[in-house]
């Protein structure tokens, strides 16, 4: 992964939209998977306000066993649909490496969770797909640690690796992460893969989204992946940190500035 072995950054298509590239790469929708009637409404809002990319989770790590993990099969079948329909690359997480041909059946991007980063087996097994995998920072991990969890994909064979800096533990209890922007800088210098910033789960509130968002593109980011969900008080996961689709829609223009002034 580092740019001792390869100076130039990488870059790769999915379906056609470019990571990597001169543009800031968008990806939104829900935190879970819930009904096709939300995916729906949330994926045509997005994408009109300019997100590439449709986010999905349809196996989720819940902290409790008792709250909703996912549709399992039949949410990747949903996420798979609505993403044809629009016209959208799918991107949505892998627990178990069991599960790998499963998900690579329905989706453009497989991510693996922070609570995943150093499941070394799952790490080699995706080493050997033919697929771009989002690997998300550990929440207590260090920069070393997580570079070195990508080494294992990219070590088998797989080098369309992104990584996801999703904020990290720290003593403050008023955000649920705190954002370390310091290692999206450091990582775009030591490493050739694409950062991406996931500012939802990195700050757990909805009004913080934005502007980290902001701060993420200035730092360097080459992507985006935002929760965003059309009645996140309902929401069966991670309400709020979700922005509406009005929010989102702000959220992009807010970012227009950012970008232009790189
Ligand atoms: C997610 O993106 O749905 C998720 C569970 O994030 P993380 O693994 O960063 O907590
Ligand atoms: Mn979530």
């Amino acid at each position: 992964v580092s740019r001792i072995y390869q100076s130039e950054s990488t870059q790769f298509e999915v379906k056609s939209c470019l990571i990597g590239g001169e543009q800031v790469m968008v990806i939104a929708g829900p935190c879970a998977v819930e009904s096709e009637e939300l995916l729906k409404e949330t994926a045509f809002k997005v994408r009109a306000a300019g997100a590439a990319m449709l986010r999905g989770g349809a196996f989720k790590p819940r902290t409790s066993p008792y709250s909703f993990q996912g549709l399992g099969e039949k949410g990747l079948k949903l996420l798979a649909r609505v993403g044809e329909d629009m016209n959208m690359p799918v991107i949505s997480e892998i627990m178990d490496s069991e599960d790998i041909g499963l998900l690579a059946d329905y989706a453009d991007i497989l991510q693996v969770g922070a609570r995943n980063m150093q499941n070394f087996a799952l790490l080699r097994k995706l080493g050997q797909l033919n697929k771009p995998v989002v690997l998300k920072r550990g929440m207590s991990a260090s920069i070393e640690e997580w570079l070195l969890a990508a080494e294992y994909i990219l070590a088998g064979g797989n080098s369309q690796v992104i990584l996801c800096e999703r904020g990290v533990r720290s003593s403050e209890p008023w955000t649920r992460n705190t954002l370390d922007l310091s290692a999206v800088a450091l990582v775009k210098e030591l490493s050739h893969l694409p950062v991406m910033v996931d500012p939802s789960h990195a700050t757990g509130v909805r009004s913080l989204v934005s502007p980290m968002a902001r701060a993420a593109i200035a730092a360097g980011a080459d992507a985006l992946m935002v929760e965003v969900h059309p009645q996140p008080e309902k929401a069966l996961s991670d309400g709020d940190q979700s922005l509406t689709p009005r929010g989102f829609s702000t959220m992009m223009r807010e970012l227009e500035p950012v970008a232009r002034a790189l």
